[in-house]
């Protein structure tokens, strides 16, 4: 099949590669001239796992094609993705300009049938808008499907390739048969593809995301409250997670979530829910809780300090919001690394892939380390904010050497309490007492 993928971001080029790898035919358009002109010669503008295999082989049997031109795009695909940024608006709302101007644009220059298909994140409704917008511009046929998509960064090859499931919301039979057979491939082990409504199908993701930015909430809840009663919610957590009706994953307790969906979709779904009428206080308690727990940390560290951080050094490892990612939006790493510097403490940093996005935010403000054991050369205390693999088990004696005292405030509970206190650490947590 022809496909065209509109906004080459997270989504939209893991979207077009996959595509790709099944043998359909896709363009990928992008108005970043220079990302386009990156793609064009073979260099993946992401870090996701991956995707350099896909995308090398796909460009190479040329099935996989890059544009700057949305023309080129729409003259394409017989099915047009619209993975376009829905960032969050002042008011918390999503920014529905990118999907509605590209529409306008589609409605103007489409010349026959066609299924222009939302798969960015969106408000119930949109479907409705994106339809009257093309349709403002043009009398040819065409049909909007929302597909909401679900992927996970860092592990999104592995996630559209074998999707747990596929949500489409139709209600056009025709546009719903294209979807099925582009989708077939993908299902093969029997996951289902859903059909349902435009609303249902945008709502599914938004209720989607809540939920689990809720449970990780309440369990940062229980974390907090643990340390207050002198409970370990390490315990606590698998007591819990073991209840099958519960579930063991997204229970780890830490500084918060963050990245490019959950904080602005809570917040779009709970300002949707006000467009409504309808008061979301279970996402307000959600936000708030959340916003405190970035920092969570810092009342420790400056207690420890005795509430004076001039003149200290730390050094942080993990910048990315979780790991196998290079994005920082949101993420819990900068809020710190804003407060740590406000209180004037100097900052080495160290993040295995997200550091050259870290350096167009903060310049010449942090001391950017190559590897992990330089940031904490002469560094008062380390602070770890991302729970990437290599953090896990790292060389104790060669920290201690390194670090002017062994002082560790972990936001993810990296390590064992009782290991990592018999190394000689000062170590401090989420949610667990020390030994
Ligand atoms: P992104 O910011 O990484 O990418 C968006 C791309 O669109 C950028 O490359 C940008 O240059 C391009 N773009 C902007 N305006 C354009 C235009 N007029 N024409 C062509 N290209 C244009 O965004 P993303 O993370 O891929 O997210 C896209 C959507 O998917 C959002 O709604 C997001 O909420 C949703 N989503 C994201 C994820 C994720 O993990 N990142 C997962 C599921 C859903």
């Amino acid at each position: 099949m022809k496909i065209s993928v509109i906004g080459t971001g997270y989504v939209g080029l893991v979207t077009g590669t996959c595509l790709a790898e099944t043998g359909n035919e896709v363009i990928c358009v992008d108005i970043d001239e220079a990302k386009v002109e990156q793609m064009k010669s073979g260099i993946v503008p992401i870090y996701e796992p991956h995707l350099d295999v896909l995308f090398e082989r796909n460009i190479k049997a040329n099935r996989l094609k890059f544009s700057t031109s949305l023309n080129e795009g729409l003259d394409h695909g017989e099915i047009i993705f619209l993975a376009l940024p829905t960032p969050e608006d002042d008011d918390g709302s999503a920014d529905l300009s990118y999907v509605l101007g590209v529409a306008k644009e589609i409605g103007k220059h489409i010349k026959e049938y066609k299924v222009i298909v939302d798969k960015s994140t969106v408000p119930v409704g949109t479907s409705d808008k994106v339809k009257a917008t093309i349709s403002s511009e043009t009398n040819v046929e065409f049909d909007v499907v929302s597909n909401p998509e679900f992927l996970r960064e860092g592990f999104a090859v592995d996630d559209f390739l074998k999707p747990e499931r596929i949500v489409i919301g139709s209600s056009s039979e025709r546009a719903t048969k294209l979807m099925n057979k582009l989708y077939k491939p993908f299902v093969r082990s029997g996951n289902p593809i859903l059909i349902m409504d435009e609303r249902s199908a945008e709502l599914t993701k938004y209720a989607a995301n809540s939920f689990l930015a809720a449970k990780i909430t309440f369990m940062n809840e229980i974390a907090n409250f643990c340390e207050k009663v002198g409970a370990d919610v390490d315990k606590v957590r698998i007591g819990m997670g073991t209840d099958s009706r519960i579930g063991k994953r997204f229970l780890f307790p830490g500084i918060g979530y963050g990245g490019s969906c959950f904080p602005k979709d809570v917040k779009a779904l709970r300002k949707s829910g006000k467009e409504h009428n309808h008061d979301f206080e279970i996402l307000s308690s959600v936000i708030k809780v959340n916003s405190n727990q970035k920092t969570i940390l810092i009342p420790k560290i400056t207690s420890y300090f005795n509430n004076d951080l001039k003149g200290k050094t730390f050094a942080i490892w993990g910048l990315a919001f979780k790991p196998e990612t290079d994005d920082i939006r949101e993420a819990p790493a900068l809020y710190m690394i804003d407060k740590l510097l406000e209180l004037g403490a100097k900052l080495n940093v160290f993040d295995p892939e997200a550091m050259p996005n870290v350096k167009k935010k903060y310049g010449d403000q942090l001391n950017y380390s190559s590897n992990m054991y330089d940031t904490v050369n002469g560094v008062d205390a380390l602070i770890i904010c991302t729970e990437w693999s290599i953090f896990r088990t790292p060389n104790f004696s060669e920290l201690k050497k390194l670090m002017l005292e062994p002082v560790i405030f972990d936001g993810r509970n990296l390590y064992d309490i009782k290991d990592i206190e018999n190394e000689g650490f000062n170590y401090t947590s989420i949610g667990r007492k020390s030994v």
